[in-house]
């Protein structure tokens, strides 16, 4: 089967736009800065008619959007990011081209890209959590892409914090000290005055930031029992903190869930992606072939 499809991964910082077939290979792709919402979204629509021309129609585009979003209009809702607040992506996107398009948040649009062709093939349960700029989870339960009232937004989860062992009061400018307040990378650069990668791989920061993550991941097992949980985004470079989410998250288990995948085989439970860089681009695409 040759059929084309179109993808952008929408970004807060970058937007990552491509071609490719359905079985995840990709005839071209481009990348850019994310300015205004017009000249974003031209940018990516010029690109698009540019590959229908040289390649042929495309069947359908997929977009995997930075958030807040609103998946039944397609679009980006009480972002802060200056400019794209109620912004209309998809419904840029399929007049422009009279193309079909299917919307998701970026999490679930990479978790699908990891489910179709990365680390969590043949599950039917799994998270993935991206820890970067900001943090965001999406996933599967029972073959189906994580929706809900909105769609989650795991990355504000509040988790213990011992005010004596970690006296940083959090970086969310909606809920202080929440996940993403304490552990992503603009928290780990505010709270040791240092940008996280240039942290060496001993620093007591990564003990601290295995402790939130293991504390998440205790969470979504108490919650969605996924069968795996994967973690990526920048703050992931640090391999060394598999190993210690890892160790943190069997102890605060407890030996409860009992589960070989979470004591035997943890290793293989907590797990970083495998499509890398192009997770969101390879996940746009499959949202277009859904
Ligand atoms: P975004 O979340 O904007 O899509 P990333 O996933 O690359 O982008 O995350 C960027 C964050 O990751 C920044 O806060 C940066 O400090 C952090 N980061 C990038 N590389 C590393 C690294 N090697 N080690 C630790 N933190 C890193
Ligand atoms: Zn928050």
């Amino acid at each position: 089967m040759n059929e084309l499809f179109g993808g952008i991964e929408a970004g807060g910082t970058k937007f990552v736009c491509g071609v490719g077939t359905g079985s995840g290979d990709l005839r071209s792709e481009i990348r850019f800065p994310t300015t205004t919402p017009e000249e974003t979204l031209g940018r990516a629509i010029d690109f698009l008619r540019h590959q229908q021309q040289e390649h042929g129609r495309l069947t359908a585009v997929g977009i995997g959007s930075f958030g807040p979003v609103d998946l039944e209009l397609g679009r980006i809702t009480s972002t802060p990011k200056p400019g794209w607040r109620d912004v209309d992506v998809a419904s840029a996107v399929s007049d422009s081209l009279g193309l079909p398009v299917a919307f998701d948040t970026d999490v679930n649009a990479a978790a699908l890209g990891e489910h179709r062709w990365g680390a969590a093939r043949g599950l039917d349960s799994f998270v993935y959590v991206t820890v970067g700029t900001g943090i965001g989870g999406g996933g599967m339960v029972g073959g189906r892409l994580l929706h809900g009232l909105v769609h989650p937004e795991m990355g504000h989860m509040l988790v213990p914090h011992d005010r004596e062992a970690d006296p940083f009061d959090g970086s969310c400018p909606f809920h202080g000290n929440c996940l993403e307040g304490l552990a992503s990378g603009p928290a780990i650069e505010k709270r040791w005055g240092r940008a996280a990668e240039d942290l060496a791989a001993d620093h007591p920061a990564w003990e601290l930031e295995a402790r939130y993550l293991a504390l998440m991941a205790m969470n979504l097992v108490a919650v969605l029992s996924p069968q795996r949980i994967l973690l990526g985004g920048g703050v992931m470079q640090q391999r060394q903190l598999f190993a210690a989410v890892r160790r943190q998250l069997r102890d605060l288990l407890a030996g409860y869930v009992l589960s070989p995948a979470l004591v035997d085989e943890v290793d293989s439970y907590v797990v970083p992606p495998a499509l890398g860089a192009q997770a969101g681009l390879l996940g746009a695409l499959a949202l277009a072939q859904q």
